[in-house]
């Protein structure tokens, strides 16, 4: 992914693509103290969107107060910077990772005087994982790695360094032949996937984990935001356990690049009897208002897309 043609916005200025280098010291390489976001944009018939830029922008914001790495940027300042990034790499159906990191002023944990830096890098993106996935569904292991807890880690922060676990998770699953893993809260209840939130469906109500454990998903919020405002459903935050999921009707990850992936079969468990027709309509809705396809029914969500443009 390096060896391309391009723009990188570093620090507020654009430099050549294959010029993003950092020295081999670069603090957070070495700690995993940082933290990023995953945004999405897409491009639709009114043309290119960003999708929820001011949520994302704000949990970086959020993301690096809570892990004490003071930023000199503003929201609008990166939110300029992720528009920018898209149009000079004419980029439509794209990935942009907005990352904070320190700087290689200094080594070890008592560093003093690192600096702060900023990245907006972008790239085109279609599926996150296949383009059946969304059709078929997936075939998920329960994880033997907890997810973090709030006295270990800071869970509302996306950190870097909370990607470890993530992937430790992830490539037992993956190694295991599962297309991706479900990890529970240190106390066994569920929490999330790899990278996704998780849902429910059980006649016809909605439940997914309270944000313990978990990220707080953009795109949890916005599964919840349809799901009770375009049809009607109920939706509980709270905790649930893995044999609710086996049970389930349906269930379903959800994040902004895997966008609402259905759970097909935990843990060798089929899930539901195949047919999905809430999953499948919050997918419909989703894709429609992530390319800005808004027929009176949407309209209400226009705040929610920014024209690149
Ligand atoms: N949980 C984790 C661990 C994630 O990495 C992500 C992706 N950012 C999510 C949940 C989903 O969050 P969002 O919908 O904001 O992308």
């Amino acid at each position: 992914i390096s060896d391309r043609d391009g723009w990188f916005w570093l620090n507020g200025e654009f430099i050549p693509w294959r010029e993003a280098r950092g020295h081999l010291l670069t603090h957070t390489l070495h700690y995993g103290m940082g933290c990023f976001e995953g945004v999405r944009a897409y491009d639709g018939p009114q043309g290119t969107h960003l999708f929820r830029a001011e949520a994302h922008t704000r949990r970086l914001l959020d993301s690096a107060h809570s892990l004490d790495m003071p930023m000199e940027y503003t929201a609008d300042a990166l939110i300029e910077a992720q528009r920018e990034a898209l149009r000079r790499n004419a980029l439509g159906d794209a990935y942009i990772k907005p990352t904070v990191f320190f700087g290689a002023e200094g080594m070890g944990l008592r560093a003093q005087g690192l600096s702060v830096n900023v990245m907006v890098p972008a790239w085109h993106l279609a599926h996150y994982i296949s383009a059946e996935a969304a059709d078929e569904g997936l075939r998920v292991l329960t994880s033997s790695w907890s997810r973090h807890h709030v006295n270990i880690s800071l869970c509302r922060a996306k950190t870097n360094g909370h990607y470890v676990n993530s992937m430790l998770a992830l490539n037992t699953a993956v190694k295991a032949g599962f297309d991706e893993t479900l990890m529970l809260d240190p106390e066994g209840y569920v929490a999330e996937g790899s990278a996704e939130n998780v849902f429910l469906v059980r006649d016809g109500v909605l439940h997914t984990p309270e944000v313990t454990s978990c990220l707080q998903g953009i795109t949890r919020d916005t599964i919840i935001v349809l799901a009770r405002e375009r049809l009607g459903l109920t939706v509980h935050e709270r905790r649930i356990t893995r044999d609710e999921l086996y049970t389930a009707d349906e269930a379903f990850f959800t994040g902004t690049a895997a966008e609402i992936l259905p759970i097909r079969e935990l843990d060798g468990r089929r899930i539901g009897r195949g047919e999905r027709p809430v999953t499948r309509e919050l997918q419909r809705l989703y894709h429609r208002l992530v390319r800005a396809e808004l027929e009176d029914d949407l309209k209400a969500y226009r705040e929610w897309l920014l024209p690149v443009a």
